[in-house]
């Protein structure tokens, strides 16, 4: 009774995530196409696609449709029956991604694809040990956040040995902040792949299951590998059968100009974890594509895993419609504007505060520095004190215009939904 008078009386809501504290709270309401609108009647440029989601833009009808068409049939079919939208998903995934991956299991976040395939590698592999990088993002379950290389949200479950046991960071491979020296992208490539059959051989081949990485860096910051990092590191997993499991929760559904990020690098990974833009976030949906191999284990082993709303028809019927969205016109609309983007984008960095600039295809990251010292702008939540990028998001929130907050808040995101035309590349950049 105390309890409940307690829960009465205290403060109540749903509880930030995602958030950035420096922002005045704002209260979405409407969408349409790249623009959403407040309950006070603001219009706003969505430049960050609502956490990278909305590739197919606001109100898409084609979508909303679909779901409502499935929603008049039926609404859930659990994943021990077959379903014609779940299937027909999964046969235009296989099509559309890299070829050796077959199967797909579907789940409901991008936390889950990966707490999935990091368990579907363990066990296929006999093997524990997880290499993932700093300055990554991976999910916010408790193993997802033991794999993601950022502090502000590994710290917390670092004491935690069942979540975090086995897990070993690489640095990220660009960056202001980069570990390695290199005085071309050459170098550093031919560096970081040297470290990292360092970490292989020294670790031990046979107690490492797999590699996770996302192909350009997420909410941590858009980073690109230098040319051929990504060949070499599929031929290291090769030759010491490491399974690589592409992130491409971002990455995936055209947002780099490419199906997948994966096909932007050339190379084959054995997993892919998707989310998000598969259908354009009009329902939760995600899953794991992987090679045949994997799917046999998966079907035939003891590994019973799964969810509930996993692979759910009406988001289904979501992504299909949503897929064929990006065929029709949407990826060619990102292929078509990426070079005006890109230019526009990279002229930021004429800014004396602006000391980096990288992404790809409509996913970009703007980093700041101190001008006088060089020194990154430091996340307040990490050390106390002014922060000039909450300032830069609220000075872009007065112009009508919503761009995104990096982990950490050293960097703007600049991601818009693939239906913007020219005018509003020039608007939001
Ligand atoms: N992986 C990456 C690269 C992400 O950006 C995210 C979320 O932003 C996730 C995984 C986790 O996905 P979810 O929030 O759907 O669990």
């Amino acid at each position: 009774m105390a309890q409940r008078e307690q829960i009465r009386t205290g403060e109540r809501g749903v509880l930030a995530h995602f958030g950035h504290m420096d922002e005045e709270p704002m209260t979405i309401t409407e969408g349409d196409g790249a623009y959403v609108r407040t309950d006070d009647d603001e219009e706003y440029l969505d430049f960050t696609s609502q956490l990278y989601c909305v590739n197919a833009g606001h109100s898409n009808d084609a979508i909303t449709d679909a779901m409502a068409e499935q929603l008049d049939r039926i609404q859930y079919v659990s994943s021990a029956k077959d379903n014609d939208a779940r299937s027909q998903l999964a046969d235009t995934l296989t099509e559309v991604a890299p070829q050796p991956l077959t199967d797909v299991f579907f789940s409901i976040s991008g936390s889950e694809s990966n707490e999935a395939a990091i368990q579907i590698a363990r066990e296929f592999q006999d093997a524990s040990t997880v290499l993932t990088r700093w300055r990554s993002y991976h999910g916010g379950t408790y193993a997802t956040a033991g794999i993601t290389g950022d502090p502000a949200i590994r710290l917390p479950v670092e004491s935690h040995a069942a979540t975090t046991g086995n897990v070993k960071f690489l640095p990220p491979f660009g960056g202001a902040d980069a570990a390695f020296d290199a005085d071309s992208p050459e170098e550093l490539t031919e560096r970081s792949l040297a470290h990292l059959e360092y970490v292989i051989r020294n670790q031990g081949p046979d107690s490492i299951a797999a590699l996770v990485t996302e192909i350009v860096g997420g909410s941590s910051g858009a980073f690109t590998a230098p040319p051929g990092y990504f060949e070499g590191v599929r031929e290291l997993c090769d030759e010491y059968d490491i399974l690589l499991i592409a992130d491409e929760v971002i990455t995936g559904f055209g947002r780099c100009g490419e199906w997948f990020g994966s096909q932007t690098e050339g190379i084959e990974p054995d997993m892919i974890t998707f989310a998000k833009g598969v259908t354009s976030a009009y329902a939760p949906l995600a899953g794991v594509l992987m090679r045949s191999e994997l799917g046999t284990a998966l079907r035939e082993d003891a590994m019973d895993i799964g969810q509930t709303f996993a692979g759910n028809p009406v988001a289904c019927a979501a992504g299909n419609a949503a897929l064929e969205e990006y065929d029709d016109h949407l990826i060619d609309n990102v292929q078509e504007l990426s070079p005006a983007l890109e230019e526009r984008v990279r002229s930021l960095a004429d800014h004396d505060v602006v000391c980096d600039v990288r992404g790809r295809g409509f996913h970009w990251a703007v980093e700041f520095a101190d001008p006088e010292t060089g020194e990154l702008v430091f996340d307040p939540r990490v050390e106390d004190g002014y922060n000039p990028v909450a300032d830069v998001l609220t000075r872009t929130r007065e112009k009508g215009v919503l761009v995104g907050g990096g982990r950490p808040l050293i960097q703007i995101m600049l991601s818009p939904p693939f239906c913007v035309d020219e005018d509003d590349i020039e608007t939001g950049v």
